[in-house]
């Protein structure tokens, strides 16, 4: 395929989740593509899987869907050189491997499993890195075709000069050179005919006419045996852009292995899918300002990809948090309800959903919180009073302590008990004209109330909008718990 637009492709393998590293990936390779007007294709590369993952490619299609990295073209949606699921090209790869054993690039091995193990125990032995000596290179015509004939097993090897140098050039890593003495004859089609990851890999990407092929750079050594299979089949070489690891920190990378986060986690705990994308767009790539929150759309724009740092990246989960934080503070009052309803259910009873002024509780802690899973525990306190020590009843800014703590509960009780409607304004006009009446500063009748109200030193809402939401005689019941804790524990 020739084209004169860009064209990228997401080439991931079915594993069954969408680990951080492949999600930038995809999403560096969607704004290549979309920065200059060009095409993001999906391809499925399970040729090389050891087993199959049940319900792994949705994985990869609710990912791609929930994220707004759209593609163009794709197993699910066609597109003009399909098939994209590699499984389903398996017949397309054989005569291009032939194709380079005419051209002398590529040679049939009859080696067998025996001969190319006694090759690594010698390898190892001398401490060398395993290579295959090429010893079927040296095969006559006539003994291939006899081989052949007989329907020995044959793997075909690509053919690799031993001296002189290959060079690539990759946008981010710059010239790279490797002794071709380096590079192992890789098998690229297997005994049972398929071929290697690798050889599908290319083929495939000449014949969706890749542009730019974006990845990560764990795939860099392989690089120069991809280029030169380029060179072989006469094919133009594609624009490599190998991006920089995702480190957990300064010596371990991000993986599964390691436990840490897949994209779905990240969701599990908490974060906005929005603020994910954020995030991981700048986990190796900087807009060239300070600017940091940025839309898809907005990155999009100002992807430039030449800005991407060869540096590894750290995944600093305290940034994300703070990023997630600013994404939910600019949620919409509404929208913030509901994401976090389902978080109300796991601590307010049915009875108490029904009762509670859920909408005023979100609008108070909307702005409070890193990640959604802190909800819980932070509206727990209007479910029941929580256990807590005396000693948060006193303050010294406040001035408060314990004696005048209980003066101000005993003070507010009876006027509280006959307060007429209940409402955030009526408490408040109740606790300033104590105030008055106490000559006291503010915060010495409102740190005890908002104690007693809260158990806790701090708390989402002060005194008038706890007691609003935890109703009137909830409230002058947690006032009585203080007077009394009080005046026993104190
Ligand atoms: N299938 C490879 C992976 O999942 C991607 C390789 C590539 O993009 O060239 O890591």
């Amino acid at each position: 395929m020739v084209t004169n637009e860009v064209r990228t492709r997401f080439a991931p393998s079915p594993t069954g989740y969408m680990h951080v590293g492949n999600l930038r990936t995809a999403l560096y390779t969607y704004l290549i593509a979309k920065h200059d007007n060009g095409k993001f294709i999906l391809r499925i590369e399970d040729t090389d899987q050891e087993r199959y993952v049940e319900g792994a490619v949705d994985v990869i299609y609710n990912t791609l869907n929930l994220t707004g990295l759209h593609h163009d073209e794709g197993p699910d949606v066609g597109g003009e050189v399909g098939p994209y699921i590699q499984s389903e090209r398996k017949g397309m790869y054989m005569e291009h491997a032939k194709n380079l054993v005419d051209k002398g690039e590529a040679y049939y091995c009859f080696c067998t499993k025996e001969r190319l193990d006694a090759l690594r125990a010698d390898a190892e032995a001398r401490k060398v890195t395993p290579k295959y000596d090429k010893h079927c290179k040296h095969l006559s015509k006539e003994e291939i075709e006899k081989n052949l004939a007989e329907g020995k097993p044959f793997v075909i090897r690509q053919n690799n000069p031993t001296d002189g140098e290959t060079v690539f050039e990759d946008e981010i890593y710059g010239t790279i050179r490797v002794d071709n003495s380096e590079l192992d004859d890789m098998i690229l089609i297997k005994t049972d005919g398929l071929p290697t990851y690798n050889f599908a890999n290319v083929v495939d990407d000449h014949l969706m006419g890749i542009t730019h092929v974006v990845r990560g750079n764990e795939y860099l050594s392989s690089s120069p045996k991809y280029n030169r299979l380029y060179n072989a089949f006469g094919w133009p070489v594609p624009i490599y852009i190998h991006c920089p690891p995702i480190m957990k920190d300064s010596t371990q990378k991000l993986s599964k292995r390691n436990g840490d986060a897949s994209f779905e986690d990240l969701l599990k705990k908490g974060y906005l899918k929005d603020a994910v994308m954020n995030y991981i767009a700048l986990l190796g790539w900087n807009p060239g300002t300070d600017e940091e929150i940025f839309s898809l759309e907005e990155l999009v724009g100002k992807f430039d990809y030449h800005n991407i740092s060869k540096s590894p990246a750290i995944f600093d989960t305290v940034k994300l948090t703070w990023m997630n934080g600013e994404y939910i503070k600019a949620l919409s009052p509404e929208n913030f309800h509901e994401l976090a309803l389902k978080y109300y259910e796991q601590v307010f009873s049915h009875d108490k959903m029904d009762i509670l002024d859920l909408e005023f509780i979100s609008s108070l802690i909307q702005t409070r919180l890193g990640v959604l899973t802190e909800i819980p525990d932070m509206v727990q306190m209007f479910n029941e009073l929580p256990e807590h020590n005396i000693s948060i009843y006193v303050h010294k800014k406040m001035k408060t302590n314990y004696e005048n703590s209980l003066e101000v509960l005993e003070k507010a009780l009876p006027i509280l008990q006959n307060l007429e409607p209940w409402t955030v304004e009526s408490i408040e006009k109740t606790c300033m004209d104590l105030v008055a009446e106490m000559g006291v500063k503010n915060g010495l009748v409102l740190w005890p109330l908002r104690t007693a109200l809260s158990g806790q030193p701090s708390s989402p809402g002060g005194v008038y909008e706890i007691g609003k939401i935890v109703g009137k005689e909830e409230s002058l019941k947690r006032i009585r718990v203080g007077i009394n804790k009080l005046k026993t524990e104190a």
